[in-house]
């Protein structure tokens, strides 16, 4: 008999998810634990298999040209794109204008929620560990990529014989995560159908959410999912076409388990291990590439979160009554990017970080409260498009570097 293709079987599970939760919210402490399973098995691949991808990556694409080169380009299309997320959310929020009218007045505060300080040199000096084991059982993504970067670098500066012996050895590591991953991918939809079924159980008794969807929220539930399935559906898809000759659609389909995994995990680091397994298998891209974007990306290119920082923010000074000038809403994009680029990839990241955007033109960090109730469902989209922004990167950069993954490369040993 055939078997069904992974992303029907995870649709399906999200569905069946969704009903169970909806219908039986009682009976969810039975299939939690399915979904609690998955997402540990995901967290026990993501550190091993992000940090030999990488080293290997790096150690394959050889020397520094080349790798300033990719570095430079991945760079630079995640900061483009998540600032054209930005704008897109600006220009929508300023035209929909969901919180006018809200009427809600600085003397009525809603519920507060922990926020947190942030500071921006401490987050560009925490890049670089101090204690690399230490980070690496934290799992601080970015001082592990930092690493990780050096490592495979300075593994092809070293003299032959010691340059083969560690680049074998990290290409086996990263084949052998490889195939835990692919092991742990085939429990997608029994763990999709264990936290969808909490997620909608939880989110079902909430009446708040359910009243909240028809009025002011609900109108900024759309201007955010608006924006979303513009960047997703026109932006990307522009990129796509225009950088890299790849038709969106086929994308779009070869990403479809993908996309629908981190709609239900609503967490870019939890993606990640299917992201890179299914980047390589479905769209062919090299390990030297995946292995470089895709780690980076989960953790700094979040296209779907700078979008909704941005309009959050904006409705809720529209809903405080609050006029934001020019300048300040230019504070509010830049400031988004920020955010964006600071939101660790798990759920509600994204709601933390706008404490930056917000106390950057003086709103009351309170304001959060207004937006919590339907926070976890955008998180699912907004997350949705994080990683499809992360894929996009992937195969137009690996269209653009034909030679990264030669066999040659990756013994090549200079200086
Ligand atoms: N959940 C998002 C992610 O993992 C981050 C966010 O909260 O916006 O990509």
């Amino acid at each position: 008999m055939k078997r069904i293709a992974l992303h029907w079987q995870i649709l399906i599970a999200l569905f069946a998810g969704g009903i169970f939760g909806f219908f039986i919210p009682d009976g969810v402490v039975w299939v939690a634990w399915m979904g609690d399973l998955f997402l540990r098995l995901l967290r026990m691949v993501i550190i091993p298999l992000v940090f030999s991808t990488l080293v290997t990556g790096v150690a394959s694409v050889g020397n520094a040209d080349n790798l300033g080169r990719i570095g430079l380009k991945t760079m630079l299309f995640y900061l483009a794109t998540s600032l054209i997320a930005i704008l897109t959310g600006l220009v929508l929020v300023n035209l929909i204008k969901p919180g006018v009218g809200a009427d809600i007045g600085l003397a009525e505060r809603p519920e507060t929620i922990g926020v947190v300080g942030y500071s921006f040199l401490d987050t560009v000096l925490g890049i670089v560990p101090d204690n690399i084991f230490a980070s690496l059982m934290r799992g601080d993504m970015l001082p592990i990529i930092f690493f990780a970067i050096l490592a495979g670098f300075f593994i092809t500066r070293l003299d032959q014989h010691h340059s083969r012996s560690l680049s074998t050895a990290f290409k086996a590591l990263s084949e052998l995560m490889m195939k835990i991953t692919m092991f742990v991918v085939r429990f997608t939809p029994a763990g999709v159908f264990g936290i969808v079924a909490k997620v909608i159980s939880e989110q079902a008794g909430d009446q708040d959410a359910l009243l909240a969807v028809t009025g002011r929220l609900g109108l900024y539930m759309l201007t955010v999912l608006i924006g979303i399935f513009f960047q997703g559906l026109i932006t990307l898809s522009i990129a796509l076409k225009g950088l890299g000759g790849i038709n969106p659609a086929e994308h779009i389909r070869n990403m479809s388990a993908v996309l629908l995994t981190a709609f239900s995990t609503s967490s870019s680091n939890a993606t990640l291990p299917l992201t890179i397994s299914e980047i390589e298998t479905k769209s062919g891209v090299s390990p030297a590439i995946s292995g470089f974007t895709l780690p980076l990306g989960a953790t700094i290119n979040m296209n779907g979160t700078a979008l909704y920082e941005c309009v959050a923010v904006m409705f809720i000074a529209q809903a405080y009554g609050i006029e934001l000038s020019i300048g300040q809403q230019l504070i509010v994009v830049v400031t988004a990017l920020l955010a964006a680029i600071g939101s660790a990839g798990i759920p509600m990241a994204g709601l933390v970080m706008m404490a930056i955007v917000m106390s950057a033109v003086g709103l009351p960090l309170e304001g959060i409260g207004l937006i919590l109730a339907v926070d976890r469902i955008l998180d699912m989209f907004r997350t949705a498009l994080n990683v499809y922004g992360d894929t996009c990167a992937a195969v137009i950069i690996a269209r653009s570097e034909p030679d990264a993954d030669k066999p040659e490369a990756s013994n090549c040993v200079i200086g």
